[in-house]
């Protein structure tokens, strides 16, 4: 980590510390493993949340590779409703996860602040918090510690479910757990001291997650623990008269003693109460109908992730093992393009691996178990510019912007993540002695002053999502003013230098671009 001295406000010198490309901000708050604190990715402005887990509350100093390949995995996990984890930074001393921020506080000092939610409200979030809770399921990662410090929003009301798959590697990794969390929304195996968390105990502590959006108060409570684990176990709570009796079945289903009877996420995914509303995008259908097919995309995209060679990967596949993190990425990868597929309708706002997710659809909801084929298939021809908002997470692009067919574009395509390309992008406009102002993170106007005439010559760079991974940086040339003027003066001599100025104008364009191109294919 480097640290710098800084002038605050008021000629006060603050220290700022760096880790990687981030520069580190205030404490959002304190687990049991170490702190969270604010970040901005220097370069583009992106604000991150990075959680630092101290190696001293760490027993085992080396991650073996099994840890260091299941959070290659959880770098996969890509779902609206999921706080990413875009980047592990380790030192010697630290363990930096650089994460999604979400910027509207933890969902519970909402309720807190609003009391009780409208059925309807409390329908919205539990429909997203189930979508994420699937989706990691289906990855074979189980939360164990879903609670209200986990269960976050973004500035639109979207929640985000966070430290997903920690647990994971806190187990594995032998994390020293100082403290132990609220206990009120531990399954009653768990507080029992059962070793197996399977699916199950998520399925409880949502359970009681949608008792408190409902009642703004919590089913099991008691300020002494043995009397509280004694009512966990009991499983017997109060139903407020208010409650529909359709929901009542649905908290009485999860919220089972007995882990075989408790209903399951397929359960809670059919239920009539769950179903009413649904927005299409949290459940989009299989990607491909054929699962024999093999995905040759996925599977480079496994090999280059993890360093291995394809035949590792196709023997993976034909493992019988659920927990091989070769298959799990490769299912994650396929199972990426359906949500990818599913909210590309949505345009810009369906760029939600670093941002908000779509706006919830107007379509009928359909059924889980609906097996008619995506209608949003990537087109190679559908483009969509990127913008600010889709690392902010603002939505402020108009609601169901039209996705637009462009027939030529002149420019690059490169499947690196969006951050990336830009960084490249940069580094090679520094090295070219490129001028540029930041317009938002994907466009920038930028301008290269001629030596022999002093004047500049303007271009704007845009990147777009070609598809599901491909991006565009399309080049645009912009008649800059100095140019206009000088245009303008030259009308009043001759058309025909007018138009040598502007073929000249064209020509430097064409060469900034082609400096650009070969520095970035270095
Ligand atoms: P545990 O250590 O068991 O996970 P915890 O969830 O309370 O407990 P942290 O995960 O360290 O602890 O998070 C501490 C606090 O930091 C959270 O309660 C939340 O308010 C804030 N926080 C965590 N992640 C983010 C994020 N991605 N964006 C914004 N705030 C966050
Ligand atoms: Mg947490």
């Amino acid at each position: 980590m480097e640290t710098s001295q800084g002038q605050g406000p008021g000629s006060q010198t603050i220290t700022l510390m760096k880790i990687g490309h981030y520069q580190i901000g205030n404490t959002l708050g304190a687990g049991t493993f170490g702190k969270v604190k604010y970040g901005v990715h220097i370069l583009t402005g992106t604000k991150v949340a990075i959680k630092i887990l101290n190696r001293r509350t760490i027993k085992n100093l080396d991650m073996v590779s099994k840890i260091k390949r299941e959070i290659t995995n959880l770098k996969l996990f890509r779902h609206p409703h999921i706080i990413k984890l875009y980047q592990v930074i380790s030192t010697p001393t630290d363990i930096f996860m650089v994460m999604e921020y979400a910027s509207g506080g933890e969902l519970f000092d909402y309720i807190k602040e609003k009391g009780k939610l409208k059925e309807s409200e409390a329908r919205r979030f539990f429909q997203q918090i189930i979508s994420g809770v699937d989706y990691c399921h289906r990855h074979m990662v189980v939360h164990r510690d879903l609670k209200p410090e986990n269960l976050l929003l973004d500035h639109n009301l979207h929640v985000k479910i966070a430290d997903f798959g920690l647990s994971n590697i806190m187990v594995d990794g032998e994390f020293l757990r100082t403290s132990c969390g609220s206990p009120n929304y531990a399954a009653p195996e768990v507080i029992s001291g059962k070793l197996y968390a399977g699916p199950e105990v998520d399925v409880w502590s949502c359970g009681i997650i949608l008792y408190a959006l409902l009642c703004g108060s919590l089913p099991f409570d008691d300020e002494n623990v043995p009397s509280l684990f004694k009512k966990i176990k009991n499983g017997v709570f109060q139903i407020p008269d208010y409650l529909n009796q359709s929901v009542v079945r649905l908290l009485l289903h999860m919220l089972m003693v007995d882990p075989m009877k408790r209903a399951t996420v397929d359960d809670i995914k059919k239920h009539e109460w769950f179903q009413k509303d649904l927005p299409a995008y949290l459940f989009p259908p299989p990607y491909d109908m054929d699962s024999s097919v093999i995905d040759q995309d996925a599977i480079s995209e496994v090999c280059e992730k993890f360093q291995v060679e394809t035949v590792e990967v196709q023997n993976a596949l034909l493992s019988e093992d659920p927990h091989n993190q070769l298959k799990i990425a490769y299912n994650l990868i396929v199972d990426n393009k359906r949500f990818a597929d599913a909210n590309a309708l949505y345009s810009i706002s369906a760029f939600y691996s670093a941002g908000s997710p779509p706006p919830a659809p107007q379509t009928p909801a359909f059924s889980p178990s609906d097996s008619s084929p995506s209608p949003f298939r990537p087109h190679p021809e559908r483009i969509a510019p990127l913008r600010e908002r889709a690392l902010s997470g603002d939505r402020g692009v108009p609601k169901g912007t039209p996705v637009k067919r462009a027939k030529w574009h002149l420019g690059i395509r490169s499947q690196s993540k969006p951050l990336d390309i830009m960084s490249e992008v940069y580094k090679a406009m520094k090295v070219l002695g490129f001028e540029w102002k930041v317009l938002n993170p994907f466009l920038i106007r930028v301008r290269r002053r001629n030596a022999m005439t002093g004047s500049y010559v303007q271009m704007a760079l845009q990147l777009y999502q070609v598809d599901y991974k491909s991006y565009l940086l399309d080049f645009k040339i912009i008649s800059n003013n100095t140019n206009e003027i000088v245009l303008q003066e030259k009308k009043a001599i001759t058309s025909e230098d007018d138009s040598q100025m502007s073929c000249h104008h064209v020509m430097e364009f064409f060469e900034m671009c082609a400096a650009l191109i070969t520095e970035l294919a270095r």
